[in-house]
């Protein structure tokens, strides 16, 4: 048998993973995957869906980095690396980043540490691929707490991107979501000190405090209309 609710203890970190086109444009996503897998030599590997630009560049490019991200980052920023396409915007653009001595892009806000990988394998793994190879490069950004998938979930309120490992279609309408956190309970808290409507985008999450929706609303962090939204009582 396999029991859904076994997957939801593995504990994972998060962060942007990021490559470049042949034609130098910087593409970038969010993953939970990315993990030292040896010691000598360091080796590391990351798990990408294969429809995502970034696995594209990568497989092109031979080489990643991955940004470690804080966990003051901002749902902004996860939006706009984790539901966004860089086919459509430029997710580089409005970020704070530096590049490695292969001119890969690593965030330089809201980053705890970078690492640049050399790909050496590439593993089918079916919705995915496994990129592993050795660390070239890594570099302390900042002094932050780092931010775990457990806290983006419970604290942040952060949905599963679709193209996720760990996305499964049922569990983002189930209600045997995780216990919220004392953090999340006081948040919840303040909220409720003054009743109100508001938005919830069913993509991203993203939360609009209005009455009402403008017909041509766009949700600010993943790009989907009106339609998209759910009413929620505060
Ligand atoms: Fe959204």
């Amino acid at each position: 048998m396999i029991d859904r609710k076994a997957f939801h203890t593995l504990t994972y970190g998060l962060f942007v993973i990021a490559s470049k086109m042949p034609d130098g444009r910087k593409v970038g996503c969010i993953a939970n995957t990315f993990q030292q897998v040896a010691s000598d030599p360091a080796q590391a590997c990351v798990s990408l869906n294969k429809q995502n630009t970034t696995t594209d560049a990568i497989l092109k490019s031979g080489r990643f980095t991955a940004s470690v991200l804080a966990q003051s980052s901002t749902m902004e920023l996860i939006g706009v690396f984790g539901f966004r396409s860089s086919l459509e915007i430029d997710k580089f653009g409005e970020t704070e980043h530096a590049t490695d001595a292969s001119e890969i892009p690593h965030l330089t806000e809201s980053c705890v540490a970078s690492f640049s990988v050399r790909v050496e394998q590439t593993v089918d793994v079916g919705s995915h691929l496994l990129f592993i190879g050795p660390i070239e490069e890594a570099h302390m950004i900042d002094q932050l707490p780092s931010l775990t998938y457990s806290y983006y979930h419970e604290v942040l309120r952060g949905k599963t991107p679709p193209k996720a490992v760990s996305y499964q279609a049922d569990d983002e309408q189930s209600s045997a979501a995780p216990a919220p956190s004392p953090e999340a309970e006081k948040v919840e808290e303040l909220i409720k000190a003054e009743p109100k409507y508001a938005w919830r985008c069913k993509v991203c999450g993203y939360i609009e405090y209005v009455e009402e929706l403008p017909d041509d609303y766009i949700c600010p962090i993943c790009g989907v209309g009106k339609d998209m939204f759910e009413r929620i009582e505060l």
